[in-house]
């Protein structure tokens, strides 16, 4: 499957000049939630990334997902694997916590999916909450890639920003990585384009 061409359709992968969280500019912005917006979309884009585990030999009983952006994806996958499913969610002090009745078994082989991974922190955060609880992480999954960290069959190498452990595989459909400037050498600034803009700040 094309997945940019799937993020295209879904206007999930957006093109112009933006303003990121972190102040620098960018020609493009992956706005993850809305390839998620049609379910029928969604369990396309998840069954591929579950053939991807399954092929690698990775066996699993659950997936947890970091909320609030990793839910619907962990939830897809979860289907396509016909495993259960689960979420942290932030714990107010910078780390993840499980609530609402969920449990984790000793030793359950759990994945953890996000929809996009950039370094992997809230990742990183939700498999520190499930191992604290005695759970085992066998795979680190996520639609998209930004290219920080080293997916399973990708040639790019992981970049110190990655938080994600290197003994555990990361499974994700495709990288998307994108030249990110600071506003005094962005190339849309100098050729006078707009001001870069907030992505989803008209909506
Ligand atoms: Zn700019």
């Amino acid at each position: 499957m094309n997945v940019e061409q799937a993020y295209k359709d879904a206007n999930a992968l957006l093109e112009g000049h933006f303003l990121l969280a972190s102040g620098n500019h960018s020609s493009r912005y992956l706005q993850s939630a809305k390839v998620l917006e049609y379910p029928k979309k969604a369990a396309e884009l998840t069954d591929a990334l579950a053939k991807m585990i399954k092929e690698a030999g990775v066996e699993a009983d659950t997936v947890c997902a970091p909320a609030l952006g990793g839910v619907l994806a962990g939830y897809e996958l979860a289907r396509s694997l016909d495993v259960r499913s689960i979420f942290v969610e932030k714990d107010g002090e910078g780390g993840m916590v499980l609530r609402r009745g969920f449990e984790v078994a000793e030793g359950e082989k759990i994945i953890i999916c996000e929809d996009i991974i950039t370094t992997g922190g809230s990742a990183f955060k939700a498999a520190q909450a499930i191992e604290a609880l005695g759970g085992k992480i066998v795979a680190f999954a996520s639609l998209a890639n930004r290219g920080f960290c080293k997916r399973q069959g990708s040639n790019l190498e992981a970049k110190p920003e990655c938080k994600l452990p290197q003994n555990i595989p990361f499974f994700a459909l495709d990288d998307f990585t994108f030249e990110m400037y600071t506003p005094e050498e962005c190339p849309m600034c100098r050729r006078g384009e707009g001001e870069a803009v907030k992505p989803g700040s008209k909506g």
